[in-house]
C-alpha cells in the first residue's frame, strides 16, 4: 500500500512533458515577434525631449525604426532608452 504523497497520473506527467518541450522550443513565448520593447513600455513619444530626438539617437534605423524599439519611429521622437551619438 503507497503511503504519503500521491503519485502523479499519466495525464499530468504528459503535460508537464509538453510544456517543458515548449518552453525550450519557444522560449520567448507564443506569439512573440520580436524583443524589441513595445512603444509604451519605451514611453515613447513622437516630439524631442527638450534637444534629444529619435534623429540624434545611436539606435535610430533611417527612415523609421529603431533597434530597440518597435513599430513606426519618427526622426523626431523620442524614448527613453535614447542614446545620444559620441
Ligand atoms: S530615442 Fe528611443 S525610439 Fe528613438 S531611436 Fe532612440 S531608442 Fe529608438
Amino acid at each position: 500500500m503507497h503511503m504519503g504523497r500521491p503519485l502523479p497520473t499519466r495525464r499530468y506527467l504528459l503535460r508537464t512533458a509538453i510544456s517543458g518541450a515548449f518552453a525550450v522550443l519557444a522560449p520567448h513565448g507564443p506569439g512573440r515577434a520580436s524583443d524589441k520593447m513595445t512603444r509604451e513600455q519605451a514611453q515613447y513619444q513622437d516630439q524631442p525631449k527638450g534637444i534629444s530626438m529619435c534623429a540624434t539617437c545611436t539606435l535610430f534605423e533611417p527612415p523609421r525604426s529603431c533597434k530597440v524599439v518597435e513599430g513606426d519611429v519618427s526622426p523626431q521622437g523620442w524614448c527613453k532608452a535614447f542614446a545620444l551619438a559620441d
